[in-house]
């Protein structure tokens, strides 16, 4: 069997084109300017640019890149291609750095593809976690330093005030996490975000962290393992623990850590967006890594006004 990478797509910029054209239209071209599908022709000539079709009803000439993550980039499509499905398939993730010296392309326009490809990470429209009465596991996580916290007097450096905070819930039915950087860990402030996400019939499980003690008035069932006695799995229920989570965490430590070391507070929002579309298009739910970088090709639309600056 041929590598996969050796597929022309990644190495030819008019079979790039043509691969993101036959995804992106599936159901017809369409002209990003007016909205008509189907009423555009390619224009050809020795100068014209690759995929450049011409709308018959407002007569402006358009490209699949117009309106995606790709538009004014000047990097090739193909490498394009190849960035998505390198941080698609990496499971811990892909530093910049690497990418820069994988692709050949400034570290400059390695950073830019990165965080667009991130963008593109972005899912929506899951319906409320525990949706019918499934069980959703609730926890936080603590990575690197907020430095936009001071630490205060003695206390300077100990505990997990000045650290980046990370709340994540997962839902063991549909296996799918959701991830957010928090600004702390008080009741008040997590409250209205599991409310917000997690349905009312649902049963919750987290640690026994004061936060999550008042959790039982907005959802049907709360239960907690005492990790601060060395509780990980409930003795008289197997089902109770927190594990599921803790096992998203360890690959986001390990990426996070080793991959990617440490990250700005401003910018982990993204990172951990990563993380969990990786997570939530991981093999156990089906889909290996053609298709989570399929995926993530289809998602690459009306993700571009984000940025300002170009690469
Ligand atoms: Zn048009």
């Amino acid at each position: 069997m041929a590598s996969f990478l050796s597929a022309p797509h990644f190495h030819n910029e008019a079979a790039a084109f043509e691969y993101v054209e036959a995804r992106l239209w599936a159901n017809g071209r369409y002209c990003p300017h007016c909205g008509t599908v189907g009423e555009s022709g390619k224009l050809s000539g020795k100068s014209t640019r690759h995929g450049v079709y011409k709308c018959y009803a407002c007569r402006k000439p358009f490209t699949v890149k117009v309106g995606t993550i790709f538009e004014s980039s000047k990097i090739k499509l193909n490498l394009w291609l190849q960035a998505i499905y390198l941080i698609a398939s990496s499971k811990k993730g892909i530093s910049s750095h690497q990418l820069h010296r994988t692709l050949g392309i400034t570290l400059k326009s390695a950073w830019f593809m990165s965080h667009r490809v991130r963008e593109a990470m972005k899912e929506g429209g899951f319906p409320l976690f525990g949706s019918g009465g499934g069980t959703v596991e609730v926890d936080e996580t603590f990575i690197g330093n907020d430095r936009t916290v001071k630490p205060k007097g003695e206390k300077k450096g100990r505990g997990y005030a000045h650290k980046n905070k990370i709340l994540s819930l997962v839902d063991r039915k549909t296996g799918k996490a959701k991830s957010m950087v928090v600004d702390n860990l008080k009741a008040a402030t997590l409250l209205p975000i599991l409310q917000a996400n997690i349905a009312p019939e649902a049963r919750v499980l987290t640690d026994e962290a004061g936060q999550y003690g008042k959790l039982g008035q907005s959802f049907a069932k709360h239960e907690f393992v005492t990790h601060g006695a060395g509780e990980y799995v409930s003795k008289t229920d197997r089902t109770l623990h927190t594990n599921t989570i803790e096992g998203y965490f360890s690959v986001f430590k390990r990426g996070m850590i080793g991959v990617y070391q440490h990250c700005g507070h401003n910018h982990l929002d993204r990172y951990v967006t990563e993380f969990d579309f990786r997570y939530n298009n991981r093999i156990r739910l089906g889909c290996d890594d053609q298709e989570r970088a399929n995926r993530l090709l289809l998602n690459v639309v009306g993700k571009r006004l984000t940025y300002r600056t170009t690469a």
